[in-house]
């Protein structure tokens, strides 16, 4: 197929026509200059259409069970009627090229659904280049039509903090296990957690599960409320056999629509989208002042003078700043 015009591809995505959808996702992910101002394009078109979805991250350890459980949850939202589409948010790909996420062979019934569609991790430059383009692949999922968006990712670097700052319910899926297990969660990663989720709550594990649960409870009393309206809540799964898997589904629904009632989600997602503009900013005059030809030419000596000691941080920035053209006091 030649390359789709912009009407071609906004005609295909509202028709959600599978062969554009890949193709408008492709584009978009593309870091390519060319393509910049056409992503854009069709974007706009598109926006009026978006923002229909229940939009959840998930996130948990390699080996908690993610995958397995998105196949679970998935599944049954598909034979309800839902349209589920899953991205990855995968920071290693920034690195290493490769995605651990978002793979179809590992949601193997969700992958062959007739209402889900399973988009794998972007390569992109940067893991926030990652975040980016998967929070504008949500919008022309939304616009196609799928009203559930399954963000999935892992606890490395930024990528928690990026997905919770795109969706509406962030899910965290934790092992089984009580106290020191417990002590190991990454600073922060409990306070952006609309449900904390104990999975794998089968067989041997139900104990454990039943310890951690109260653990988690506890800990959560000491914790700010995320939301004003509604409180995190705890659960335990299993998504080998299915258990739990739709009381969290009814606290989804539940927690929408109270803050839909509330007038919270409206200024919720106005918040992340004023808090994106601002990344955006930030990414692109970063990316500028380290292109800059001056201050390529000096940030060399001038690190190894901060890294020496011969030279302050603060009288370092000032000296490229005003490189760049920033002068102190701006
Ligand atoms: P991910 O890396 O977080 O996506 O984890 P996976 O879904 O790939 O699961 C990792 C391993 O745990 C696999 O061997 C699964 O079969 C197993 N597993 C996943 N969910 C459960 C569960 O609910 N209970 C039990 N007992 N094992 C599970």
């Amino acid at each position: 197929m030649s390359r789709p015009s912009l009407q071609e591809l906004e005609r295909g995505v509202l028709a959600a026509d599978r062969a554009i959808l890949g193709r408008a996702i492709t584009l978009i992910e593309s870091s390519a200059q060319k393509d910049h101002a056409e992503a854009q394009a069709l974007l706009a078109r598109l926006l009026p259409r978006t923002g229909g979805a229940y939009r959840i991250g998930i996130t948990g350890v390699p080996g908690v069970g993610k995958s397995t459980f998105i196949d679970e949850l998935g599944t049954r939202l598909v034979s309800r009627g839902h349209k589920v589409v899953v991205l990855a948010v995968d920071p290693s790909s920034a690195l290493s090229g490769g995605a651990i996420l978002g793979d179809k062979t590992r949601m193997a019934r969700l992958s062959v659904a007739e209402g889900a569609f399973i988009r794998p991790s972007p390569n992109g430059r940067s893991p926030g280049g990652v975040a980016r383009r998967s929070r504008e692949a949500m919008l022309v999922c939304e616009a196609a039509g799928f009203d559930v968006v399954l963000v999935e990712t892992v606890g490395v670097g930024q990528s928690e903090t990026a997905v919770a700052d795109m969706v509406d319910f962030f899910l965290l899926l934790m092992l089984p296990g009580a106290g020191d297990e417990l002590q190991g969660i990454k600073k922060g990663v409990l306070e952006l957690a609309d449900a904390i989720v104990v999975n794998k709550s089968d067989g041997n594990n139900v104990d454990r599960a039943r310890l951690a649960l109260g653990d988690l409870r506890a800990a959560l009393r000491y914790l700010p409320r995320k939301r004003q309206s509604v409180r995190t809540q705890v659960f335990s799964t299993s998504g080998l056999t299915g258990e739990g898997i739709d009381a969290v589904w009814a606290n989804i629904v539940e927690q929408r629509q109270t803050l839909q009632a509330s007038g919270e989600l409206a200024t919720l997602r106005a918040d992340q989208q004023r808090t994106w503009m601002w990344t955006l900013i930030a990414e692109r005059l970063d990316r500028a002042f380290r292109a800059d030809p001056t201050v390529a030419t000096e940030l060399p000596l001038i690190e190894a003078n901060v890294l020496s000691g011969t030279l302050t941080p603060t009288a370092a920035a000032d000296q490229l700043l005003d490189h760049f053209g920033i002068q102190q006091g701006d």
